[in-house]
């Protein structure tokens, strides 16, 4: 007879990194037998996986801890946050909380699932071992994100990730791209290719060929985006930095061999922020090259992050900022207010720190900005025929995205449709309205 698998509850929370990371341990502890549960209070344990990126993501970190203990006891923490742990240990000391089991840090897969064996020992049995060899995805089966490295060489005076990660670790093009027909052949429709610097991917190899198939690969972003490209996903490119190089992948984009879309964190656009944020990447030219990268494929959508209120960022600085964003029509654009994370250099160059009242009008001032400029992009759609992937399915209407809209941080397409569609499909939709960020259509 077969015993109970141990059940776990699992927590993820931060950015698409940590979501693979995610998937990396569930897949490993489905492979072993435990069972996954939506809720602490029937669980035998409590995985939370942290952020640690801002002070927000910190508390919200946290609040996850404090809840998974009171609700379940057991609980493993694992992620951003745990590779600095004061703060988790301040919230929660190990006298008082015994059942805090374990802190691990990020990609430690290993510690996580050494702590789980240790709480709860496997079950051995090869029915409940089943697992789809494409692993367990929680992104929905139609898209899957790709993490191509570890780590990050920029050093960037906001961000303590290179800290948390380390320097930059590519994973082999040919182990990637085994990864990547593994997920289509699950049903996978779009691959979202992800890392801390995609642009750079494969420099701490050298670029040293791995095998695929009958072939030998690059590890260098222009042969794996190809070679993606061929598999026949769509394949949208996140986290690149304007690198020369980049305009071969455009070549790419007008190609259609990956979809017209880069995400670029330009986080601004004056050259003295960007120098002291120490910004990786040519910053100064860069409406120059969005603009010969728009002439090389009209299509091409830009979604970019940026960041307000930096230390030292003068009226001058921001009115700059706003000018770059009316020249650039970036399509998708979020904005954060800076915060001073612990740990960070950019705490440390001695500039005057931006009031909360100022960051907090520049900040609105910057949303309206570019809320005229996402609305024009959007009304200038209207009349086309667009193919739309489809996310959410009901009877007649139904959810999706073009190729410019990366899912969960871009707009949507609301679509209209006579016959049911499917979670998955690619349809073309005939756009007729516009707001400031969601398109809606007619399927035809
Ligand atoms: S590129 Fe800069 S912001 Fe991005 S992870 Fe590296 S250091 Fe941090």
């Amino acid at each position: 007879m077969t015993e109970a698998a141990p059940k776990i509850s699992f927590v993820s929370l931060g950015c698409p990194k940590a979501l693979v990371d995610s998937e990396r341990i569930i897949t490993r502890l489905r492979a072993e037998g435990y069972e996954l549960t939506r809720s602490h209070a029937g669980a035998d344990a409590v995985i939370v996986n942290t952020c640690g990126f801002l002070d927000s993501a910190k508390q919200e970190s946290l609040a996850a801890i404090g809840s998974a203990l009171k609700e379940n006891g057991k609980v493993i923490v694992t992620g951003c946050m745990g590779a600095e742990r004061e703060d988790i240990d301040a919230a929660f000391p190990a006298a008082l909380t015994p059942n805090l089991l374990a802190i691990t840090g990020p990609q430690a897969y290993e510690s996580v699932l050494d702590a789980v064996h240790k709480a709860l020992p496997a079950p051995h049995d090869p029915f409940v071992d089943l697992v789809p060899p494409q692993g367990v995805k929680l992104t929905p089966r139609h898209y899957a994100y790709l993490k191509i490295s570890e780590g990050c060489n920029n050093r960037c005076s906001f961000c303590i990730i290179p800290k948390l990660r380390g320097d930059l670790v590519s994973r082999p093009a040919g182990e990637v791209l085994r990864e990547a027909e593994k997920l289509l052949k699950a049903g996978v429709k779009e691959l979202l290719v992800i890392s801390q610097d995609t642009s750079a991917y494969g420099v701490d190899v050298k670029y040293a060929e791995s095998a695929f198939g009958d072939r030998q690969v690059r590890t260098k972003f222009l042969d794996l985006a190809r070679e993606l490209g061929d598999l026949g996903a769509w394949v949208r490119l996140h986290y690149v930095y304007p690198y020369p190089h980049v305009d071969d992948v455009i070549e790419l984009m007008s190609a259609g061999k990956v979809l017209p879309y880069l995400d670029i964190p330009f986080q601004h656009a004056s050259p003295s922020v960007l120098k002291a944020m120490k910004r990786p990447g040519n910053q100064e030219k860069t409406l120059d090259r969005v603009k010969a990268w728009r002439q090389a494929c009209p299509d091409l959508a830009i979604r970019s992050t940026f960041i307000v209120g930096f230390p030292g960022e003068t009226e001058e600085d921001f009115e700059m900022l706003l000018d770059w964003l009316t020249e650039a029509k970036l399509d998708r654009v979020g904005a954060f207010k800076y915060e001073p994370v612990r740990g960070a250099v950019a705490n440390d160059l001695g500039l005057p720190l931006v009031p909360d009242e100022v960051k907090e009008s520049r900040y609105r001032r910057f949303m309206e900005r570019q809320q005229g400029i996402s609305a024009r992009i959007l009304k200038g759609k209207i009349g086309k025929r667009l193919p739309v992937i489809i996310d959410e399915a009901g009877p007649t209407v139904a959810k999706g995205r073009t190729k410019a809209d990366a899912p969960e941080i871009d707009g949507a397409v609301h679509v209209f449709s006579r016959r049911p569609l499917r979670v998955g499909e690619i349809v073309t939709v005939k756009i007729e309205k516009a707001d400031a960020y969601d398109i809606h259509g007619v399927a035809v």
